[in-house]
């Protein structure tokens, strides 16, 4: 089988599972004062420097969290309060759906968010809290996050900058960008399903905790941190640079997908050096996933939900794709890809297209 879905979730790096088996073999609770304790914290303060320096943040504003989702929340109920939402229309369901009121931005037809909209929205509203991705997962498109900041702090409102997808795959700094606060996961980089983090920036002094339990995370967030998890989090993060040019297989990828009749998505907007988008008029979305598993290559109609079934993506829709948005499917390269998944990708994809100009495939209503 060959795994081409890393925006999904990223096979484990062995540097994390390592570092998970050495801190798991620590054991204790960080907040113990005992020597085993102060063992697990040690760990724990140790990933946390790691991982702020990493993106551009100081240790004592990094939050732990369950993953990014629970990093966007925190986010936006931790420094929403009394300020008018504001989203990007391609942003995950992480944010939309802790953001339902919120004022949606649109996107050009690459994707690109309009920051003309922008400016305008957060010159007509009070304090804002504007929540923009750094990449997409559906797409690769890379946001100007800078220049989106710079707007933002021109009038007065806080940034929080969704870096799940670019966290890992190219530079990512909470400093650099001018956010004000960055979630990272550590899944989509490596690490084991189950931490994330909030990074804020040093001028964010207080953010309210959604969970408060025991007081852990210094009154930001509540419960006993899972240490081994995010020994492993930090380990995949600190991971040296593979020899693999991601970049010269997905273009690959996307040669042979254009000469069976493929479109590629937003592909004149910067993007993730992994990701594809590539529409193949006539098949629905669904049909090409189970189509490609059959030949034993893994990808995705869009994004992954939670009840396994495709829904219609909002981030096509919103590029203004119209029916074509349910025909399409997401290739997204892992840090370990090889050239022959590549190949065999190529040849399912021009089988299922020459299936499909036979009839042989259900054609998209
Ligand atoms: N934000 C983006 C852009 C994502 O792609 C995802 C997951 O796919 C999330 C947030 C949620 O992250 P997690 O799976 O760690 O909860």
């Amino acid at each position: 089988m060959h795994y081409l879905d890393a925006n999904a979730t990223e096979p484990l790096r062995p540097e994390a599972r390592a570092a998970m088996i050495k801190a798991l073999d620590i054991g204790g609770n960080p907040s113990s004062v005992h020597a085993t304790g102060r063992a697990a914290r040690r760990v724990m303060e140790d990933a946390r420097e790691a991982l702020a320096a990493r993106f551009g943040g100081e240790a004592g504003d990094l939050v732990f969290t369950a993953g990014g989702t629970e990093a966007d929340a925190l986010a936006i109920h931790g420094l929403g309060r009394g300020r008018r939402l504001v989203i990007g229309a391609t942003e995950h369901d992480a944010v939309r759906a802790a953001a339902p009121e919120a004022a949606i931005i649109p996107v050009h037809a690459n994707g690109l968010i309009d920051l003309g909209v922008l400016d305008t929205v957060l010159a007509a509203t009070g304090p804002a809290l504007v929540c923009l991705m750094l990449a997409n997962n559906e797409t690769g498109t890379i946001q100007p996050i800078a220049e989106a900041a710079t707007l933002c702090r021109a009038h007065g409102a806080l940034l929080h900058v969704d870096a799940v997808q670019a966290a890992g795959r190219m530079p990512v700094s909470l400093k650099g960008l001018g956010a004000h606060s960055l979630a990272i996961s550590s899944h989509k980089l490596g690490g084991p399903i189950g931490a994330g983090a909030l990074l804020l920036a040093p001028e964010v002094t207080a953010i309210s905790p959604l969970i408060r339990g025991g007081g852990q995370e210094r009154g930001r967030r509540g419960g006993t941190p899972p240490v081994a998890t995010i020994a492993g989090f930090a380990a995949a993060a600190l991971a040296p640079e593979g020899a693999t040019d991601l970049g010269a297989l997905r273009d690959r990828a996307e040669a042979a997908a254009l000469a069976s009749g493929a479109t590629i998505i937003g592909c004149d907007a910067p993007r993730l050096t992994n990701t594809t988008c590539l529409a193949l008029p006539g098949a629905r979305a669904e049909t090409q996933v189970i189509a490609m598993d059959l030949a034993g290559v893994m990808v995705s109609a869009g994004a992954a939900c939670s009840s396994g079934k495709v829904a219609e993506s909002h981030v096509l829709a919103a590029m203004g794709l119209g029916s074509l948005a349910g025909q399409a499917i997401r290739v997204s390269l892992p840090w370990n890809a090889a050239r022959a998944s590549i190949d065999a990708f190529a040849e399912a994809y021009a089988r299922m297209a020459d299936r499909m100009r036979a009839g042989l495939v259900p054609r998209a209503a």
